[in-house]
């Protein structure tokens, strides 16, 4: 079975003001489906037919950049469009009292997700991890990399992630990466949110 483009679970246009609609098109329809298909070519060409995306990303490291790019980038960008809802929300629950003893406040974990999107050279993404004994936490990851490869730094569970890559905001915001950080929380589904932290344990 080939991998395949997930649709986006809303209208292209459903997340304006915050995201374009044309940024949307682009991003779903071409760059996403561009990882599609390029990880398709790699699963032939090295023989991972039959591998899921999670076995595929968990022995990265001996694999090729191809698949460590692309595979990534399907992943990544599957969970990015999941991880956002017209209208947005707030935490509540046992989500909003982690966030409070990891950050301080929600205002604190914006603050310091919004330095490390700002902080991560080039392309890449920022995550808010889950899982282990050390509480919520926060790292950023270059390129296509993600927390599910076997070499990654931290391996905890990603609950929310942003794309700082400058596909994902400069049509609107041009090169102010700060700005779109800041106005993406507006359209964050916290309920899915709080179900990847209610199950990551
Ligand atoms: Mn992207």
């Amino acid at each position: 079975m080939a991998f395949t483009l997930p649709p986006l679970p809303y209208d292209h246009a459903a997340l304006e003001p915050t995201i374009d609609a044309e940024t949307m098109k682009l991003h779903h329809g071409k760059h996403h489906q561009a990882y599609v298909d390029k990880l398709n070519e790699a699963v032939a060409e090295e023989g991972l037919e039959g591998k899921s995306l999670e076995e595929i990303l968990g022995a990265i490291s001996s694999l090729s950049k191809k698949a460590r790019n692309n595979g990534g980038g399907h992943w990544n960008h599957s969970f990015f469009w999941e991880t956002m809802k017209p209208g947005g929300g707030a935490p509540s629950g046992a989500l909003a009292e982690a966030i409070d003893a990891a950050f301080g406040s929600l205002d604190g974990l914006k603050t310091k997700f919004g330095e490390a999107g700002v902080g991560q050279f080039g392309s890449g993404w920022v995550w808010l991890l889950a899982g282990g004994t050390v509480g919520l936490r926060i790292v950023s990851s270059p390129n296509q990399d993600n927390p599910l490869m076997d070499d990654a730094a931290d391996k905890g569970v990603p609950i929310l992630g942003n794309d700082v890559w400058e596909h994902a905001y400069y049509l609107k915001y041009n090169n102010r990466r700060p700005d779109y950080l800041k106005a993406w929380w507006d359209v964050v589904d916290w309920d899915k949110v709080a179900e990847r932290f209610a199950a990551a344990g």
